[in-house]
């Protein structure tokens, strides 16, 4: 569904409270925790740039105070939030409807605020890694379409991903330390994108042909993150020059994942590209203009 075109104000200057008037339109991020979040930065200087009268702002709702929250977004008249740890799935029944990849993956990460009010929930994770992974393998003159992938995790940005790599015409295979969690990401999958092949393994039981098969490896688990533990060495040893390697994890930018597969000639695609690029379709999903993905990389890289 196309958002409205937001209206184009005057020029802003980034992030001064001295622009904020009466009619500047307000998105936010609705997180627990959310202090940390880089989006803000990203979006507050995609606005400046646009001349768009818009501000974003971090929201920190317990999940207690989740109902109240969301239904305050249409009280208080925002134009849309993005949604994230711990609220992807417990949004969905507050909503009153869903964009395809949210329906697909039973979780949100963006809101609309409709003119009449609805609400609609949207999964810009997709398009994140979707386009961050396209235009990596595009930059580097890689065709992905009828390749492999190997995905790790089964988390909510394995779910994103996953459907992204089946969208890229990619067979996959998904790994995870709790073999239920990857099932069900399968069940979800093949409901999605039927006839999409996804081989389901234990994370224990990669071996070395499986991550030298891959065309593509996407970390979608919280390992390699600060203090959360390691990638296997099976996947960080096995990578290949001819691979793209994508990692979710953006704590550190450059995991230990990345390191391996850039010293090994891959093609890499770091978790804050995906960042970047699910904010740009959200951005899109508020504004309904193509989001300056340039000025969001630069914010978040002055970090
Ligand atoms: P989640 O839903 O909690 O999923 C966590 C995943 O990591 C699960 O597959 C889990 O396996 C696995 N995992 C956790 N600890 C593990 C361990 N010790 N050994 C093996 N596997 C382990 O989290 P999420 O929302 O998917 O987020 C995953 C990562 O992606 C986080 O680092 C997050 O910051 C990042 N992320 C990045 C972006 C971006 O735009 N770059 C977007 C979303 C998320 P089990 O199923 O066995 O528990």
């Amino acid at each position: 569904m196309a958002a409205a075109p937001a209206a184009a104000g005057p020029a802003r200057r980034t992030g001064g409270l001295d622009t904020i008037s009466g009619r500047t339109r307000l998105t936010g991020i609705i997180g627990d925790p959310v202090a940390h979040s880089l989006s803000p930065r990203l979006h507050n200087a995609a606005f400046a740039a646009l001349g768009l009268d818009m501000v974003y702002v971090p929201l920190h709702v317990k999940a207690a105070d989740l109902p109240a929250a969301v239904a305050g977004l249409r009280a208080l008249g925002f134009r849309g939030a993005n949604v994230t740890i711990p609220h992807k799935t417990a949004v969905v029944p507050l909503l009153d409807e869903l964009g395809d990849d949210a329906a697909c993956m039973e979780a949100v990460n963006t809101i609309v605020v409709r003119r009449d009010g609805r609400l609609t929930g949207e999964n810009t994770d997709v398009a994140g890694v979707h386009d961050a992974v396209a235009a990596a393998a595009a930059a580097a003159g890689r065709r992905l379409a009828g390749g492999r992938a190997l995905l790790l995790g089964a988390g909510g940005a394995a779910r994103a991903a996953a459907l992204a790599l089946a969208r890229l015409d990619l067979a996959l295979t998904v790994a995870n330390r709790t073999v239920a969690a990857a099932e069900r990401l399968a069940a979800l999958l093949s409901a999605a994108v039927p006839g999409g092949a996804c081989e389901v393994r234990a994370l224990d039981d990669l071996g070395a042909a499986d991550v030298r098969a891959a065309d593509v490896v996407v970390n979608a688990t919280s390992l390699g993150m600060e203090g959360h533990g390691k990638v296997p060495a099976c996947v960080v040893d096995n990578l290949t020059a001819g691979q793209v390697v994508a990692d979710m994890v953006y704590t550190p930018r450059e995991t230990e994942l990345l390191a391996a597969a850039r010293r090994r000639g891959a093609t890499t695609v770091d978790g804050l590209e995906v960042l970047v690029r699910q904010a740009a379709a959200s951005f899109a999903l508020w504004t309904g203009r193509d989001a300056p993905v340039d000025v969001m990389r630069d914010a978040v890289e002055q970090g």
